[in-house]
């Protein structure tokens, strides 16, 4: 794939705003704390899905990342893993009682770190789910690893209790960088544990890479490049780091004049992508990469791509059931969110109450809206033909106050909006989420848009 169409340097500078990564719609600002359990239980019986994607939250890590943007719990002490599972033991047994009728298509782990736990811990996990839940036999199971602190032989343990899909987070392999952020991990170790995952049996892994942390200059972010491209990895996730200071504070530890400024973040996030490309990989979204015979690959050719608050997914027909603390829920038409704090999430099991925060349950305009933005994400285009009649709508008159915000884009020939189609451009790929805006019903009430990160 050829990776310059992905740019015009002039009108990504001009659209370089904040805007939501839309892994939902709406986005998590909208939820509510009067969702209630009854609403969910009314969710799940209304929902048309009976296939299901478990997303588990383990919130612990070793060391806290100065970057980190995540829901997470900084300790040493691996028996306080054993306290939440026992936790979220008790709300796995209670929410599974609403889902016998479902086939668990997927499983992710995510944090915090999921790799935090013993071998001993993610058995059990592993063994409590499989009891209280059915799953597919072709189940896609997949693991974020934190690549320090580990030992070897986690592969073959994760591969025997039927892991098919890991994710390690890589960010950059620079000393310099990695101690600033502090997160200093052994490169050879990595490569060393991708080629014995590879031996072990797993056909997917995954790296996260970052541009725009601090001391990161083109010269050490093409040697991480590189290296990645040595270990020849199935899928490469590449976040753009977003300095929220005010929001994160771990950050605060990231001095400005440390980050690359706008232009040179730019030139990182061009590396990138051409070189990406030019290994190989397909462009997958606005943020990943994934090798052509790779199913997300197949499935954006195939205009299937899904997305959900992992990001890029082919399973899209799944009801989406977060577990632990902070996690999120997307059954049928509603979201919901688990209590985010620790203690919080362990006094509603004890008291039996909800362990759900908030929540919302969507609209028909919701859905809509919902439908045309994912659409876009996913595949870049929006057949409006479908959408009136799957919502009986005519799309020109619904959207009559949303379709004027796209003269500026169909100006600069970012967007086409002809009688049958919306289509986005490649060249305005990495402004997607810009676009989605004018579909969003909420956005206009944001005045606060710098909630929510810039596109580069
Ligand atoms: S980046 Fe990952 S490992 Fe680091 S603090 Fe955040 S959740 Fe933990």
């Amino acid at each position: 794939m050829k990776a310059n169409k992905f740019f015009d340097p002039q009108l990504l500078s001009k659209y370089n705003t904040s805007g939501p990564r839309y892994t939902s719609y709406p986005t998590a600002l909208e939820f509510h704390d009067e969702f209630s359990e009854q609403d969910f239980i009314q969710a799940v019986e209304d929902s048309p899905n009976r296939e299901l994607s478990l997303y588990v939250h383990i919130p612990f890590c070793h060391s806290l990342c100065y970057y980190c943007g995540c829901n997470k719990v900084i300790t040493r002490h691996r028996d306080k893993a054993d306290t939440y599972l026992e936790y979220l033991a008790q709300e796995i047994s209670s929410r599974a009682e609403f889902f016998t009728d479902y086939t668990v298509k997927q499983l992710h782990w995510g944090g915090g770190t999921p790799s935090f736990l013993t071998h001993k811990q993610i058995t059990k996990l592993v063994s409590l789910l499989k009891e209280k839940f059915t799953f597919a036999d072709h189940v896609e199971m997949s693991i974020e690893i934190d690549p320090r602190e580990i030992e070897m032989n986690l592969a073959d343990h994760l591969f025997d209790l039927g892991f098919n899909r890991i994710s390690i987070g890589v960010q950059d392999i620079d000393r310099k960088v990695q101690e600033t952020i502090n997160r200093v991990q052994s490169t050879e170790f990595i490569g060393n544990f991708i080629g014995h995952a590879k031996n072990v049996g797993f056909k997917s892994i995954n790296i996260d890479l970052i541009y725009g942390l601090p001391h990161q200059t083109i010269e050490t972010f093409t040697k991480t490049l590189n290296i990645a491209h040595q270990w020849d990895v199935d899928r490469i996730s590449l976040f753009s780091y977003a300095h929220l200071p005010s929001r994160f504070a771990a950050q605060r530890k990231l001095r400005d004049e440390w980050l690359p400024n706008v232009q040179q973040k730019f030139a990182l996030m061009k590396l990138a992508i051409e070189k990406l490309c030019a290994f190989g990989y397909d462009f997958i979204g606005m943020d990943h990469f994934a090798k052509p015979d790779d199913e997300l690959s197949i499935a954006q050719k195939e205009g299937t791509l899904h997305r959900n608050f992992q990001g890029y997914t082919t399973k899209g027909g799944c009801d989406l059931l977060g577990l632990g603390v902070s996690s999120i829920s997307n059954i049928g038409t509603s979201f919901s969110q688990n209590v985010k704090d620790l203690k919080t999430y362990y006094q509603a099991i004890e008291s039996k109450e909800n362990v759900q925060e908030k929540g919302v349950s969507l609209s028909q305009d919701d859905v809509i809206r919902g439908e045309v933005i994912r659409e876009l994400m996913c595949n870049l285009s929006v057949n409006k033909n479908d959408i009136n009649k799957k919502y009986n709508i005519d799309f020109d008159q619904y959207f009559i106050d949303d379709l004027p915000l796209l003269t500026t884009f169909i100006e600069d020939e970012l967007v086409e909006n002809s009688k049958n189609f919306i289509r986005v451009e490649q060249k305005a790929r990495l402004l997607i989420r810009i676009i989605c805006m004018s579909f969003d019903a909420y956005m206009k009430q944001h005045i606060n848009q710098q909630r929510f990160s810039r596109v580069i």
